[in-house]
């Protein structure tokens, strides 16, 4: 895959492949936009086109073969030249900053540049976030670090501003149905499943490749992983249901499914409001709930579902500190009441 392949991101690509064909390369990028939608797929194919041993050149933009050693090395994570950091348990640590800033002070041992590319920067903790802001200040030669980021609010201003930020966006739903159909004629994709883990088959996704992209809301990678709000609808609606008729032992096993809950609800609100005021199912993301959603709109006042969505993701952004469960899961109650959530329990609950 080069820098053209990548879909839906024209103005990013066209960007980084002017700056490869002049060779104007910024010693650090932040690629920020949603998760899902192709940062860090771009921030490899961009270390390819930069160190490609037969790069594609054409009106003043530069690519990668894709085919050459070099390349090939990097799709395979064995490049010297081009590092990977990723956070574990969600935070980048010190001791990888460390690694990283060691790697890009030697000379390349193949490449033109020595590239870093640290996947959700935001996640490095204090430490490192010091550690790495000393390498932005002094960059070494011909080195490259691209921070790839879904929240770039919470990195450091003093990283952020040392940073060439490059905003990609959420792509239509038109495209993300293409990229689904595209991967699905080449392999088994792992679709939406319950609380994103039990995978459904490739057969299931292609009858459903129409609603994935809409559940998607424009990030086609959210969909190859499995980790779309919207899959396993059944289960959100009874853990609702439980929440509003007064269970107090949380159903969620860990912060993932809280994580995965939480998307879900902002997607059901989105598709609350959108029947409240329109009244057309055609309009919803996810037409599963049209019984509940219809029902529920005539009880709840619009205000009360905009309060519900702010709520909501102030909670949401508590999830970083690693909240308590039973804390969050009685919050989350208090709100499925206001949206009068029992008028539309199953029986048994
Ligand atoms: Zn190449």
């Amino acid at each position: 895959m080069a820098l053209s392949d990548i879909l839906g991101q024209a103005k990013p690509i066209e960007l980084l492949k002017k700056s490869a064909a002049a060779g104007r390369v910024a010693s650090a990028y932040l690629f920020h936009g949603l998760s899902g939608i192709g940062k860090r797929q771009t921030a490899l194919n961009f270390a390819k086109a930069l160190n490609c041993a037969q790069p594609v050149s054409t009106a003043g933009q530069t690519d990668a073969c894709d085919a050459c050693p070099s390349c090939r090395k990097i799709n395979a994570g064995v490049h010297p030249d081009v590092i990977t950091i990723e956070p574990a348990k969600d935070v980048i640590k010190i001791d990888e900053i460390r690694q990283l800033i060691e790697t890009l002070s030697l000379s390349a041992f193949e490449g033109r540049f020595k590239i870093a590319i640290v996947d959700e920067a935001h996640l490095m903790n204090d430490r490192a976030a010091n550690a790495f802001l000393k390498c932005l200040e002094e960059p070494p030669a011909q080195s490259v670090i691209i921070l790839v980021s879904s929240s770039p609010e919470r990195l450091p201003d003093t990283v952020r501003s040392r940073c060439l930020a490059v905003a990609f966006k959420p792509l239509s739903a038109a495209q993300v149905e293409g990229i689904l159909k595209t991967r699905l004629a080449s392999d088994a994709v792992p679709g939406a499943s319950a609380r994103g883990r039990k995978k459904t088959t490739a057969h299931d996704i292609n009858i459903n490749t129409a609603r994935l992209a809409r559940l998607s809301m424009g990030r086609p990678g959210l969909a190859l992983k499995g980790e779309l709000p919207g899959a396993g609808g059944e289960d959100f609606i009874n853990i609702l249901s439980r929440m509003a008729s007064g269970v107090t032992q949380p159903s969620w096993e860990d912060k993932a499914a809280m994580a995965s809950f939480l998307d879900q609800m902002e997607l059901f609100l989105r598709d609350l409001l959108v029947m409240k005021a329109t009244g057309q199912p055609g309009l919803l993301l996810d037409p599963e709930f049209e019984k509940q959603l219809s029902q529920l709109a005539r009880y709840v006042p619009e205000e009360v579902i905009i309060e519900t969505y702010s709520n909501m993701n102030k909670v949401r952004g508590a999830l970083v500190y690693n909240p308590n469960k039973a804390i969050i899961w009685n919050y989350m109650a208090c709100l499925a009441l206001k949206l009068n959530i029992n008028k539309i329990a199953p029986k048994g609950f």
